[in-house]
């Protein structure tokens, strides 16, 4: 048989948890047509060989939660980071997480294009289905395959604005019927965001009735929940109690401990999951291997601050009086109030493109150079940069991550956010930490079963049938790295500093990186996920 490529003498991990075996893979037409133990795969010719001795072929990993969602849009003098995921051995983003998608917008573009505008950067295109994003994803050109969830804040953004009250039941049908569409045109599931506005604005039963739109397609509910600080227990409760009411299996996104309270509580909450699994709910998480997190600036505030959107949001800020209303909630425990347990000298600004100079410092160092308050500082921020400021800030605790990426329903989510500026290094890192640190250098986990998290397990979760298995007939999306030496760089200083290790990255049969160059080849494609079963037609929601 003659084929495109032929990658031989490898370690190949198919991604089942099958013991791995020293073999060829054959690729042609952008799928892999032939997987073999013979190391030198004789018999087959092929225009091109990559010669693997000794190193590890396994599928290209998913990431199964990130902010990639504007990716392709980015212009380009950024092909740092339309590389940086990529460089690691991620083959596909799932992105439209934490209740953020970049459609279905219907009605109130503008207000809700600025309000997203605040985490993916200015200049951010909104679109009214999910065919139009893809559409216009798929002209942007990517490296990665990149699919998406339907996020919850869009649709309320889009439908009843951000007002902070519960939904009228038109509205609550119109958001169904969005929801609806957009997993019918291939969204791979529900998304919420519950501490963002205008998300956190929505009562439990709200997310019930949306999330069984999802189940109705046979997908996941999937949820950065209310809350990860104090709090975080009746907020897993809250998730898995969705999941038990809408009958939507449960993906909780970024599973954490993360207030100083509950510091170490990370077993507990996997001994939650754990006992919801037992009980017959379908139940998963992601995690990222970092103890600080990133998130958007204005979601350290109380939720009043962001009533009416973002440009009330920042007139309100520009008071006296909004001011002072922000600094009487923060001293609140009704929400996830970071501040409460920890202190400006925790937030370090990552991006703030209007005010470069801040990135890299703490919002208390900032304070301390102008002489002013912190909370001054942070709203100063937000106003010279149309509330667009992303910040890093200090979360959880090692043995915490190690615990929550560790049980058996973990993947591995990078929640990476793709922008200018100083952004957290998880995205360029997440998967080449695991792999280096944790798996090499500290054995929390082997090497087989965290590559079947990071394909088979990810694609199942997520309904990509066609992908995260080196089989005969799947999509030809493959990493060959050395497991003695794969490591991130990425740093805080450096956040897109290329991991080592990582030789060779082929997306749907194109090598996008070889020999640890980039081919300059953007061979992604857009996914799309049927539905399992059909939506019952005319669904009443109570
Ligand atoms: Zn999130």
């Amino acid at each position: 048989m003659s084929s495109d490529l032929l990658i031989r003498g490898g370690i190949v991990h198919d991604g089942s948890r099958r013991k791995p075996q020293t073999g060829f893979v054959l690729i042609k037409d952008g799928i892999i047509a032939s997987v073999g133990s013979s190391p030198l795969g004789n018999g087959f010719s092929a225009d091109r060989v990559i010669e693997a001795d000794g190193a590890v072929v396994a599928p290209g990993f998913i990431d199964t939660h990130t902010h990639s969602d504007a990716l392709p849009f980015l212009l380009g003098d950024h092909d740092d980071l339309r590389l940086g995921s990529v460089r690691q051995g991620v083959t596909t983003e799932i992105a439209g997480n934490c209740g953020f998608s970049l459609y279905p917008v219907t009605t109130g573009g503008e207000a809700v294009g600025t309000d997203i505008a605040t985490l993916f950067g200015p200049d951010t295109t909104v679109y009214p289905d999910l065919l139009s994003y893809a559409d216009a994803a798929t002209k942007g050109g990517m490296a990665a395959n990149l699919a998406t969830l339907v996020g919850h804040g869009t649709v309320r953004a889009t439908v009843v604005g951000f007002d902070d009250r519960p939904t009228e039941a038109n509205e609550l049908d119109q958001m169904a019927s969005l929801v609806d569409v957009a997993l019918s045109q291939g969204a791979l599931g529900f998304s919420t965001g519950l501490i963002y506005a205008p998300g956190c604005y929505a009562p439990t039963d709200e997310i019930v009735a949306l999330a069984s739109v999802s189940a109705d397609h046979g997908k996941p509910y999937v949820s950065h929940i209310r809350n990860e600080m104090r709090g975080v227990f009746d907020a897993l409760d809250e998730a898995l109690d969705i999941g038990q009411r809408s009958g939507a299996a449960v993906h909780v996104s970024h599973l954490k401990a993360g207030g100083p309270p509950d510091l170490g509580g990370g077993p507990a909450l996997v001994d939650k999951l754990k006992r919801a699994r037992r009980q017959g709910l379908d139940v998963t998480s992601d995690s990222y291997p970092y103890t600080k997190g990133s998130t958007v600036l204005r979601a350290l505030l109380p939720p009043t601050a962001s009533i009416g959107g973002i440009e009330a949001m920042l007139s309100r800020l520009s008071t006296p009086e909004g001011r002072a209303s922000v600094r009487a909630g923060l001293q609140e425990s009704d929400w996830q109030n970071f501040l409460e347990d920890r202190t400006w000298s925790e937030v370090t600004i990552a991006y703030a493109p209007a005010t470069p100079e801040i990135e890299g410092k703490t919002v208390d160092q900032i304070a301390r150079e102008r002489s002013v308050d912190p909370v001054d500082a942070a709203c100063d921020a937000l106003i010279a940069n149309q509330g667009a400021v992303v910040v890093v800030i200090d979360l959880t605790r090692e043995e915490d991550v190690v615990a929550c990426l560790c049980w058996e329903g973990a993947m591995v989510g990078s929640d990476g956010i793709p922008i200018p500026g100083k952004p957290h290094p998880r995205w360029a890192g997440s998967f080449s930490r695991v792999l280096g640190d944790l798996v090499r250098d500290r054995g929390v986990l082997s090497l087989n079963e965290s590559i079947h998290r990071m394909t088979a397990a990810a694609a199942a979760r997520f309904g990509l049938s066609n992908r995260g298995r080196i089989a005969e007939g799947a999509a030809a999306d493959i990493v060959i790295f050395d497991p003695e030496t794969v490591s991130d760089r990425a740093t805080y200083a450096e956040p897109l500093a290329e991991p080592v290790g990582v030789n060779h990255v082929i997306v749907n049969g194109v090598p996008v990186i070889n020999d640890g160059v980039d081919t300059g080849r953007r061979p992604g494609h857009f996914l799309r996920k049927e539905s399992t079963t059909t939506a019952r037609p005319g669904r009443t929601l109570t």
